[in-house]
């Protein structure tokens, strides 16, 4: 994987997900050393620049990378194995033991598919937990894959039925995460950045909530990842231990802020809503996986109502069961739509949004990605409108949300390096992997 010196990338639709949502029909952006250095039509570029390598664009959109502000690369391999369960029972019955038994390269290789499912299908940001132990084989697969990431271990040490090899004391959870700091935050180019990932109030006590607070507070550009008020009986649950609500328990701790993503985020009273305001928390919206584990429908239209910042995520591949943020976006609106019974709720420019630009935000990722403009990082997709799904073609916005998948992705740009271009990626042995994934599965069938 080599950073071109300098490319130019056409389309005949530019989709920027700029704050005026412009896009340029036959356009083209013109890339050095990994920054977009201009984007325009493709007349006015080639007019102006020249490179000896041009990806040609037609018949594509042009967008940003899609960024996915919650998921667990590492329960990749658990993949159809936890289906049509509840939130808590999900956990404990397949998600923590599957975790805690997985060997080191078992972590590498979940974690790989992961990310290759997410860059095959437009993703170019994952905001990712691990899971406790061996989590230098994950951070590992993201730097060789060439995904750009908040990542790291997952954070937690009270002993609820939780399998007892993935419980250390806070203390020694906490040293290990400050370890990790030191080694991976802002390393390769800043591509990955490492994360402060406290499973949820249920696994993580009071004193490593306090430990993860102060810790979060001591570094540059450090957020801490969690989960939320996702099921009604994961919310009486810490209701009943913390004697607060959820979202209260969390301010309580000081665990919330600019600096805090939440995933899910649905069973809010209108005081919790407030808090997140007020607090600047940012909200990560996971429809499929909310759907499937049947925890509720997220008031996304009130979020955004409130100026609550949110993204779209997937959670996880056995919750979902499937990484594409595209069928996100499909989804997302669609529940929007008939919660409130009103077909103009969460149009498809603003959940493109959530997609993009929204979930940089989320994430504070986004003086450098989520959108196509001068300056940013050359995190860049082309979608192909080719095939019979994209037919006829009207509106390149309307055919990303509602007609698209990730199967769609023709060619994928991090950093300014092309890691998947012609149904192949450049970054990883993708049979291999598969080989890899298949000794997993036949230790399980047998
Ligand atoms: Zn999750």
């Amino acid at each position: 994987m080599v950073r071109l010196k300098e490319v130019i990338v056409e389309a005949d639709h530019l989709v920027t997900c700029n704050p005026s949502d412009k896009v340029i029909k036959n356009a083209a952006i013109y890339v050095v050393d990994g920054i977009i250095s201009a984007l325009g039509t493709k007349k006015e570029i080639h007019k102006d620049y020249s490179s000896s390598k041009i990806i040609d664009g037609e018949n594509k959109i042009l967008m940003p990378g899609l960024v996915n502000t919650h998921s667990h690369s590492v329960q990749t391999l658990l993949r159809g194995k936890a289906d049509d369960l509840a939130l808590l029972d999900w956990l404990k019955e397949v998600i923590l033991p599957g975790e805690a038994n997985f060997t080191a390269n078992e972590i590498y290789v979940s974690s790989l598919l992961g990310f290759a499912e997410m860059i095959r299908t437009g993703t170019t940001t994952a905001n990712d937990m691990l899971t406790t132990h061996d989590s230098e084989k994950g951070v590992e697969a993201a730097i060789e894959c060439g995904v750009r990431t908040r990542i790291g271990k997952m954070l937690m040490d009270s002993n609820q039925g939780y399998p007892t090899s993935m419980i250390k004391s806070a203390d020694e959870v906490m040293e290990e995460a400050i370890k990790h700091i030191g080694q991976y935050h802002g390393i390769e180019n800043k591509r990955i950045k490492y994360s402060l990932n406290a499973r949820f109030l249920l696994s993580c006590t009071p004193k490593l909530m306090k430990l993860i607070v102060e810790t979060h507070n001591q570094y540059e550009d450090l957020m801490i990842h969690t989960h939320a008020s996702e099921s009604k009986a994961e919310c009486k649950e810490v209701e009943r231990i913390y004697k607060k609500s959820y979202i209260r328990a969390l301010r309580d701790i000081g665990a919330l802020g600019s600096k805090t993503i939440v995933a899910h985020g649905i069973w809010l009273d209108d005081d919790e809503y407030k808090i997140i305001k007020e607090t600047n928390t940012r909200i990560s919206h996971n429809p499929s996986s909310n759907s499937k584990l049947a925890s509720g429908i997220c008031d996304v239209k009130r979020y955004l109502e409130d100026g609550i910042i949110i993204g779209l995520a997937t959670d996880g591949a056995p919750c979902n069961n499937n990484l594409d943020i595209f069928r996100e976006m499909r989804l997302a609106t669609f529940l929007q739509k008939i919660k409130y019974l009103n077909e103009r709720t969460l149009p498809a420019k603003q959940i493109l949004r959530m997609a993009t630009i929204e979930g940089a935000k989320a994430i504070n990722w986004d003086n450098d990605i989520g959108s196509i403009e001068v300056g940013k990082k050359a995190d860049v997709i082309q979608v192909d409108l080719s095939d019979v799904n994209a037919l006829p073609f009207y509106e390149p916005i309307s055919h990303l949300v509602y007609s698209a998948s990730g199967k769609d992705v023709s060619m994928v740009m991090i950093d300014g390096k092309i890691v998947f271009q012609e149904q192949t990626f450049t970054t990883l042995d993708i049979n291999k992997l598969k080989e890899e994934v298949a000794i997993y599965q036949k230790k399980w069938i047998e």
